[in-house]
């Protein structure tokens, strides 16, 4: 293991985001006025009106972020998530050869923050535990164990993957809690490549410019 993993195999990707004419309409019915997108970028970006930005849905997909950052996502509970389960893929993350890397199966956290002595302490950790969880599964499935029992088993750095369906109102709350430095890092740092992603998109450039508005 050399620590690090977590900027390169984290994958977060934008699905989807509603039309920009669906919440301009929205936002013209109050004022039975044409709908434009200077009208909704006042009410929502300026006025704060935020039970409009609920109009705007976000389909996500995280890939290979740790079970220890998904726990973290899902406490937010005004979003739609649906996650990998352990039952179904268990036998095909663990039942390959991870002889010599780990990481695809596991998040090691970038340990440059750390005086060096505990860096090497903390790796020598991550990697036995790696090792032994791997080595307990496959013991566990040569003895035909459900799998529902050896899910007892994994340590909380296993990746996962989930969809995750969020309103635009809901994720301005998620993104000023997690990306705030008070965040744990690997959440952080999904919040964050979420921001990017949108300021990416054309297809989100009107939810970009709203976020810019707010300052987010
Ligand atoms: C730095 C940090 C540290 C944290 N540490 C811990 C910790 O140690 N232990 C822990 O358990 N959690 C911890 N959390 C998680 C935190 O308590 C929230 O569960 C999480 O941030 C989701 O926020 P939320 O409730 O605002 O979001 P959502 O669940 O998405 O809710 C969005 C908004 O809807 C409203 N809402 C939702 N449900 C209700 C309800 N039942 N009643 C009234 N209003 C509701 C609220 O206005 C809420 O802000 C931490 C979060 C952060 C950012």
């Amino acid at each position: 293991m050399t620590g690090g993993g977590i900027v390169d195999k984290i994958i977060v990707v934008l699905n989807h985001v509603t039309p920009e004419f669906v919440v301009n309409e929205a936002v013209g019915m109050p004022y039975d006025t044409q709908p434009s997108s200077e009208l909704t970028s006042k009410v929502i970006g300026i006025k704060k009106h935020l039970s409009c930005a609920e109009h705007i849905i976000m389909n996500w997909h995280v890939v290979g972020a740790s079970r220890l950052e998904l726990q973290e996502h899902m406490r937010h509970r005004m979003a739609s998530p649906t996650v990998k389960s352990t039952r179904y893929t268990i036998d095909k993350d663990f039942l390959r050869d991870y002889a010599l890397n780990t990481e695809d199966l596991f998040v090691t956290p970038d340990l440059k923050n750390l005086p060096v002595e505990q860096a090497a302490i903390l790796n020598a950790h991550l990697s036995f535990s790696a090792v032994s969880a791997i080595r307990a599964i496959k013991e566990c499935k040569h003895a035909k164990i459900p799998n529902d029992y050896i899910k007892y088993l994994l340590p909380e750095s296993l990746r996962t993957s989930f969809s995750w369906t969020i309103n635009l109102r809901s994720f301005i709350n998620f993104l000023k809690l997690r990306t705030d430095k008070h965040a744990h890092f690997e959440i952080r740092h999904v919040a964050n490549e979420m921001r990017r992603k949108i300021s990416e998109s054309l297809a989100a450039k009107y939810v970009d410019e709203l976020l810019n508005q707010m300052g987010l």
